[in-house]
C-alpha cells in the first residue's frame, strides 16, 4: 500500500494549534488535507509530559478568546463550529500583581477591574473604565475590520477610536489618562505576553490584549493544552484529513515561483497545490526552498528586517504538597522590582537575574490538575532570543541550573517556603528545549515582535506583497496576529482561509 497519494489539495507542515486549525477549516471545506509532523504527537508546544506517573502542562498559562459557552470569543467558537470539545475551565482571577509597594488581585469583567484599583489607588475608578472601555472599543474593531475590511473612509466613521489611537504607542495613549503611577502599574503586567516595551508597542495590541483576558477572562483546559492538540488532531483525522508524524518536512518544492510540493527527511517527494508551513520564515527562506533560487531577495529582506519576538525560559515543578499548605494563594503571580516595561524588556536580553516573573498554579484554577496532596507551581520568564544565543555548550547546563535556582529562591521568599524541599519533580524549559521540540527559530515562541515599525495594521496592508511565493502561505505564531496559543489558531485559519479564497478566485479566472 502507498503511504502517501498521488496528489493533495493543500500540505501542511506542523501538526500543531497553527497547522491543526489549517487542516480543520480547509477540511471542513471539503479539501483533500495532509499534515506532516515531525513530533511523534500533534501540539509542538501545545502539548504536556509525564514524569513520576503525573502529567505535566508543558507551557499554557491561560488562554484567550475563548469567552463563556453562550458567549464565545473567536477561538472558543472556532473550536466549538468545527465539533473540538474542550472542557474549559474559567482561570479564577485576572492575576495577583506583586509590585514594588503593592500586592493586589485583580479579577476579570471591566468595571470588577476598574473598581479593585480603585481600592487600592482611590479616585481612579472613571479613568481607569474609560481606558478600558478605551481599549474594548478598539478591540471590537478589530475583531470586526479583521472579517470584514472595508474602505478608509468608511472605518474613520464606523470606528473612530480604533483609527485615532493606531498610530499611538501603549505609553502615549496611557499617559494621557493621567493615571497615579500605581494605577498605571497595575495595568501593565501582561505586558510580557506581548512582549514589547510600551514605548514601542502599539496600543492596538495593548487593546486587544487587556479587553480580551481582562474583559472576557482566560480559559484553560481541563486536561491541558494537549487536550486541544489531541482532540483537534483527532476531530481532523475523523474530517479525512491524513496526519503523519515523525515526517520532518526539509524542502518545499517551487517551480516559476509556485510551491507545488514537500520533500520529507525520509526522501519522499509528494506533491500537491498549496503548501501551508508552521515552519518560521527564516527557517523556509534561508533553507527550505528548492531550488533555493526560487527564494525571491525580498523575502530574506523581509525576515531579516523583522525583529523576532520572544522566547521562553520556565521552571516547572510538581511540589509533595496542596496549593493551600504552601501558601500558594493565586493562580496567576506578576512579580517584578519594576513596572516599567522599556527596562524590563531590555532586562531580558540578558541570561539573569530576571527581575520579571510569572507564576502558575494550575491548581487553584483546575482542581484535577495533579493528584491529591500535590500541586503543579510554574516559574517562567520570557527573554529574548540574543541573550541565549551566545550561550556556549559547555556552559548551557552551569547557566540553566544558575538561571532556575534564582527564580525558585526568588519565589521560595515571596511564598515564604523553600521550594527546594519539597520538589517532587523539576522541568527546566529552555529556549533550547523549545528548540529542539519544535524546531521554531532559535526556540522563539512568540513570532515576530509588534513594534510600532511593524505594526499589525502595517503587516495587514503588505500581507499580500509579502506573499512572495504563490500557492505557499505561513500558519503559526510567526504570522501576522503572531503571539501565542489563540493567535496561532487565529493565524492557522488565516492562511487556510488565504488558500479557499486563491482557490475560488483562480477558478473563476478559468
Ligand atoms: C513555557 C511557555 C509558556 C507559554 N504560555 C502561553 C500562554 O499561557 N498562553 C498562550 O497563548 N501562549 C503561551 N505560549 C506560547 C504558545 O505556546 C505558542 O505561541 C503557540 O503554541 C505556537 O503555536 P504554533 O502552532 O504556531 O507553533 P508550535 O507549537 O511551535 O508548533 C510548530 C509545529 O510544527 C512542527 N514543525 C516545525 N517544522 C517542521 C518541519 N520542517 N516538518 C514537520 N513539522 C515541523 C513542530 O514539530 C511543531 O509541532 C507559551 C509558550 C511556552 C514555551
Amino acid at each position: 500500500m502507498k503511504f502517501y497519494k498521488d496528489h493533495y489539495d493543500v500540505i501542511v507542515i506542523g501538526g500543531a494549534l497553527a497547522g491543526l486549525s489549517s487542516a480543520l477549516m480547509l477540511a471542513d471545506k471539503g479539501k483533500d488535507v495532509l499534515v506532516l509532523e515531525r513530533h511523534n504527537l500533534p501540539g509542538g508546544i501545545a502539548s504536556s509530559f509525564v514524569r513520576g506517573g503525573i502529567e505535566i502542562e508543558a507551557a499554557l498559562h491561560e488562554m484567550m478568546s475563548i469567552g463563556e459557552k453562550d458567549n464565545r470569543l473567536k477561538v472558543g467558537k472556532f473550536f466549538d463550529d468545527m465539533g473540538v470539545d474542550i472542557e474549559w475551565l474559567k482561570v479564577p482571577e485576572a492575576y495577583h500583581a506583586s509590585l514594588p509597594g503593592l500586592e493586589v488581585t485583580l479579577h476579570p469583567g471591566l468595571s470588577t477591574f476598574a473598581k479593585e484599583i480603585d481600592a487600592v489607588v482611590p479616585g481612579t475608578y472613571d479613568k481607569v473604565l474609560s481606558l478600558l472601555n478605551l481599549c474594548n472599543t478598539v478591540f471590537d474593531s478589530v475583531n470586526e475590520l479583521s472579517i470584514h475590511p472595508m474602505s478608509k473612509a468608511k472605518m474613520l466613521l464606523k470606528h473612530e477610536a480604533f483609527v485615532k489611537t493606531a498610530g499611538y504607542t501603549t505609553k502615549e495613549v496611557i499617559d494621557s489618562f493621567d493615571l497615579p503611577k500605581k494605577a498605571q502599574d497595575l495595568l501593565a503586567p501582561y505586558w510580557i505576553y506581548v512582549g514589547s516595551g510600551f514605548s514601542d508597542l502599539p496600543f492596538t495590541i495593548y487593546s486587544v490584549l487587556r479587553a480580551d483576558y481582562v474583559g472576557y477572562g482566560s480559559y484553560i483546559p481541563r486536561k491541558f493544552s494537549h487536550e486541544m492538540s489531541l482532540k483537534m488532531a483527532e476531530r481532523a483525522e475523523a474530517m479525512g484529513v491524513q496526519i503523519e508524524y515523525r515526517q520532518h518536512v526539509e524542502k518545499i518544492l517551487v517551480k516559476d515561483g509556485k510551491a507545488y510540493g514537500v520533500r520529507t527527511a525520509r526522501g519522499d517527494e509528494i506533491h500537491a497545490d498549496y503548501v501551508i508551513s508552521s515552519a518560521y520564515p527564516n527557517k523556509v527562506y534561508t533553507s527550505m526552498i528548492e531550488p533555493a533560487s526560487e527564494v525571491p531577495s525580498k523575502a530574506i529582506k523581509m525576515v531579516n528586517g523583522r525583529r523576532l519576538s520572544l522566547t521562553a525560559f520556565s521552571v516547572i515543578m510538581i511540589l509533595d504538597d496542596t496549593a493551600e499548605n504552601l501558601g500558594i494563594k493565586d493562580y496567576s503571580v506578576f512579580k517584578g522590582d519594576t513596572m516599567d516595561t522599556d527596562l524590563l524588556y531590555k532586562d531580558l536580553a540578558g541570561l539573569g537575574p530576571y527581575r520579571y516573573l510569572t507564576c502558575i498554579c494550575h491548581n487553584l484554577g483546575n482542581d484535577t490538575a495533579t493528584p491529591p496532596g500535590t500541586c503543579s507551581y510554574s516559574i517562567t520568564t520570557l527573554p529574548q532570543v540574543k541573550g541565549w544565543k551566545t550561550v556556549k555548550a559547555e556552559d548551557y547546563d552551569r547557566v540553566k541550573h544558575e538561571v532556575a535556582k534564582q527564580m525558585i529562591d526568588e519565589m521560595s521568599a515571596y511564598l515564604g517556603v523553600n521550594l527546594l524541599d519539597h520538589i517532587l519533580e523539576i522541568v527546566i524549559e529552555t529556549p533550547m528545549t523549545v528548540n529542539r521540540y519544535t524546531n521554531a527559530w532559535n526556540g522563539c515562541i512568540y513570532g515576530y515582535a509588534h513594534t510600532m515599525e511593524d505594526h499589525i495594521i502595517a503587516r495587514l496592508q503588505t500581507a499580500e506583497e509579502e506573499s512572495f511565493i504563490k500557492h505557499l502561505e505561513f500558519s503559526g505564531a510567526h504570522a501576522i496576529s503572531g503571539d501565542g496559543m489563540g493567535p496561532a489558531v487565529t493565524n492557522g485559519r488565516k492562511a487556510a482561509k488565504n488558500v479557499l479564497d486563491t482557490m475560488a478566485a483562480e477558478e473563476a479566472a478559468k
